[in-house]
């Protein structure tokens, strides 16, 4: 089947954008099943790619290559080889890390896959419907990483969406995979992909953990949103004088006992909470390290205002807990809330917590989450460094 694009609607896509919206289809030629592979043209009938079709989906298509050449198993083993190649590049794995991404959706150029390495395990995460179809190949093809077992991870509300079904089972190698050992930046960590939040860790902020880590000697540290005690760990190991982790899970407070134990550290406290509630009742002033990372608080263009409102608060109740000269490390993972927005917000919360903010660094995900420069949907991680005086 041919996908012929409107007028004017193909510069995206000439650009490296790899998605087709529905409504910049002018015709579809010819028919498809949900989960093929489709061409896809301009106005004036000029090739531009072929990638998956999804009619369920308001992303229409996906595209896989800008080059005339067929999607099937090879090119699938050449992407994966391809991205194997760039984390060797970026010393991925290494004696400090062995847990990160392999691959990353649209940015490997493997829409709809997600392939995490925790050690010798492999989570594979499926996101469009015609990535799925071809999982066979794709387990195939990441045999490169001689992987003990290989997991599929559940696809939650993408599975619904583009209608497949999936699980959270291990799909290759040994069947009774339990917690997994493997580090981060030094750090000994247990994930548990059969179990776990995401693929089993938040892999995207391991170069902001890293910075936290060089920046924490001697500071007590409040870490809101801690998951597996991430940040809280690195500050320890960079020197914290101690660490407060905050989380509404008592499963995720578990692993920071345990990453706590593992590492040696016993100057760290948990707290299950809320973490509006927490920050609400913690003295003022009597952290000199804070950091916030809390789950998607905009899912919808609808929702924005009040994301956005709901992140002020949030912030503005970090900042009280600043003691003067404080680091406050603030997050979001909202694609919808874009980084000018974010540093609004920001602003605005300064003047709520009447206390003076001065921007230090900003960042997104690390390199094993590359992004299509074209392609602004794949950068959803903001991430500020302030110091709140
Ligand atoms: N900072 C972590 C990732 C955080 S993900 C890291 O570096 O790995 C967001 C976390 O927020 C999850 O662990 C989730 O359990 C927790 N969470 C969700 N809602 C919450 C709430 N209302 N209060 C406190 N924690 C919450």
């Amino acid at each position: 089947m041919k996908l012929v694009l409107k007028k004017g609607r193909a510069n995206p896509l000439w650009h490296g954008h790899p998605w087709v919206y529905s409504g910049a289809i002018l015709r579809e030629e010819g028919t498809a099943q949900p989960g093929d592979v489709v061409e896809v043209r301009d106005a004036e009938g000029r090739y531009i790619g072929r990638g998956f079709y999804n009619p369920r989906s308001q992303i229409r298509a996906r595209v896989m290559t800008w080059r005339d050449e067929a999607v099937d198993a090879q090119l699938i083993a050449r992407r994966i080889e391809e991205a194997r190649g760039l984390r060797v590049r970026l010393g991925l794995p290494s004696a400090e890390t062995t847990a990160y991404r392999l691959v990353n959706s649209e940015g490997d150029g493997l829409p709809g896959l997600v392939v995490d390495v925790y050690g010798d395990v492999l989570a594979v995460q499926f996101t469009a419907l015609g990535a799925k179809l071809m999982e066979n190949d794709i387990y195939d093809a990441l045999g490169i990483m001689k992987p003990r077992a290989i997991i599929e991870v559940s696809a939650g509300g993408f599975a619904q969406l583009e209608g497949f079904a999936s699980a959270t089972r291990v799909v290759r190698g040994e069947q009774d995979v339990g917690a997994v050992r493997c580090r981060e930046n030094g750090i000994e960590i247990e994930v548990e992909p059969l179990k776990g939040q995401k693929t089993g860790m938040f892999l995207d902020q391991r170069e902001n953990r890293r910075k936290i880590g060089a920046l924490a000697k001697g500071a007590r540290v409040l870490d809101i949103y801690t998951y597996a005690g991430g940040f809280a760990l690195n500050a320890l190991r960079g020197g914290a004088k101690e660490a407060t982790c905050v989380d509404s899970s008592a499963r995720a407070l578990e692993r920071v006992s345990l990453h706590a134990q593992l590492n040696g550290y016993t100057n760290i406290t948990s707290v299950e909470a809320d973490a509006f509630r927490f920050l609400e009742t913690v003295t003022p002033k009597s952290a000199d390290l804070v950091i916030v990372d809390p789950p998607k608080f905009a899912r919808a263009k609808k929702d924005l205002d009040a994301g956005l409102k709901g992140y002020q608060r949030l912030n503005t109740l970090a900042m009280t807990a600043c003691a003067e000269g404080a680091l406050l490390a603030t997050c979001s993972c909202s694609q919808l809330v874009d980084q000018e927005s974010f540093e609004r917000m920001i602003a605005a919360a300064s003047k709520d917590a009447g206390r003076r903010v001065q921007l230090l660094e900003i960042s997104s995900q690390g390199p094993d989450h590359p992004v299509p420069p074209a392609f602004p949907e794949g950068r959803y991680l903001k991430f500020v460094l302030c110091r709140v005086v």
